[in-house]
């Protein structure tokens, strides 16, 4: 008889074998064997094991090819998409979001309910719990679990959310925790910027990239690190708070309860503020968006002093972190080609020359929703087995 030892070492490969098929997956859509084969540098009977087992988890499934040759064409594998599903849940600081996808991480807007977010915890809660059912009530595939986006501080190590600062009413919470114990479905909780990572890295322009970042500057200013292929945590998940070091000792509150942080200074919320002054009624950062766009208002000023440090927060990450890309997601730069080329200016005065050489500052396309579903089937495809590239 063999120790049980012996036997775990095969079923590890078995696995990161499989893992490497669903990256390729990810990576290049349906597929057939053969094409499998070619791009994994596995043989075939290697191949079609893996396949088996990948369907049979009900991680892929098969589809006939769209374009019908002549003879028989192979079936092509897919991510699962009929039989199972994930749902994404963006929690921001003004409303909320949900959506489901299959594990193909494609949805559609039908497929997506929106709310304010309540004023209250519990009423949070419920409003999720209430729209996580109505979409589970429609859905074709079993929901292999539910992806949390949340803003603030996740802590790892306690399973919590230290801080929102922009949300207080998450402060020491764990919405996941708490609503896998209403639906009896896997939850998991990402930070907002983390799952723009995983987002951009499984479905945007990050693919392959092992050395990336993501500046999420729209409500908070958040800072994601993908370095050598792997998100940088820290000791607790806390990594990259770049938008709570102090730029302006004597500037207004943050929602950490410091003065001056850069987040009140470089981010969409702030240049709302900043046209709130102006116009002198509080507006969001929709509205402010707007009125950039139809050019009602001369807002050239606010703009102007955003985007000047909004060029110290970029060339911050790219002298910290060495970047070949950051993306950078905010309203601001994508409002228009002037602007953006004008933040990039700034940028490049102020980062070192060989730091800004290597890196490309890209307006990220993604979204929180996407981010949402990314994180969960990254979870989903990781939990399986790790990535060994
Ligand atoms: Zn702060």
């Amino acid at each position: 008889m063999h120790p049980v030892e012996n036997r775990i070492e095969p079923t590890l490969l078995r696995r990161i074998n499989e893992r490497r098929l669903l990256e390729v997956i990810q990576q290049q859509g349906p597929s057939s064997r053969a094409s499998l084969t070619r791009a994994s540098g596995m043989t075939a009977p290697t191949v079609s094991k893996a396949v088996e087992s990948l369907l049979k988890r009900g991680l892929v499934e098969e589809m006939e090819p769209i374009d019908q040759i002549l003879g028989r064409p192979g079936r092509l594998l897919c991510m699962a998409a009929r039989s199972a599903a994930v749902i994404g849940v963006v929690i921001e600081s003004d409303r909320c979001c949900l959506v489901s996808s299959g594990l193909d991480g494609r949805f559609l807007e039908s497929q997506t309910r929106r709310c304010v977010t309540p004023s209250s915890y519990d009423a949070l809660l419920d409003v999720i719990e209430f729209h996580c059912r109505d979409l589970i009530g429609v859905l074709q595939g079993t929901v292999q679990g539910i992806g949390i986006s949340v803003p603030g501080l996740v802590n790892e190590r306690l399973r919590e959310i230290t801080v929102s600062p922009n949300l207080h009413l998450l402060d020491k919470r764990n919405p996941a925790r708490d609503l896998e114990k209403r639906l009896s479905i896997q939850c998991l909780l990402f930070q907002e910027t983390e799952a723009l990572c995983l987002s951009e890295q499984l479905y945007g322009e990050a693919r392959g990239r092992p050395d990336f970042a993501m500046l999420d500057v729209s409500t908070g200013l958040g800072l994601g690190v993908m370095s050598g292929g792997r998100l940088l945590t820290g000791h607790s998940g806390l990594a990259g708070e770049l938008g709570h070091i102090t730029i302006d000792p004597n500037g207004m509150e943050c929602g950490c309860g410091n003065r001056g942080c850069l987040e009140t200074l470089a981010t969409d919320a702030a240049l709302a503020r900043l046209i709130s002054e102006k116009i002198g009624r509080s507006i969001g950062i929709d509205e402010a968006l707007e009125i950039i766009q139809s050019g009602r208002v001369d807002v050239d000023d606010e703009i102007k002093k955003v985007s000047q440090y909004l060029s110290i927060a970029i060339a911050a990450v790219i002298n910290i972190f060495n970047p070949t890309t950051l993306f950078v997601y905010g309203g601001l730069l994508s409002s228009s080609p002037e602007t953006l080329q004008n933040v990039v200016t700034q940028v490049e005065q102020r980062a070192l020359a060989p730091s800004m050489a290597d890196c490309r500052i890209v307006v990220a396309r993604g979204s929180k929703r996407q981010g949402a579903i990314a994180g969960m089937i990254h979870h989903l495809t990781h939990a399986w087995a790790p990535s060994i590239r």
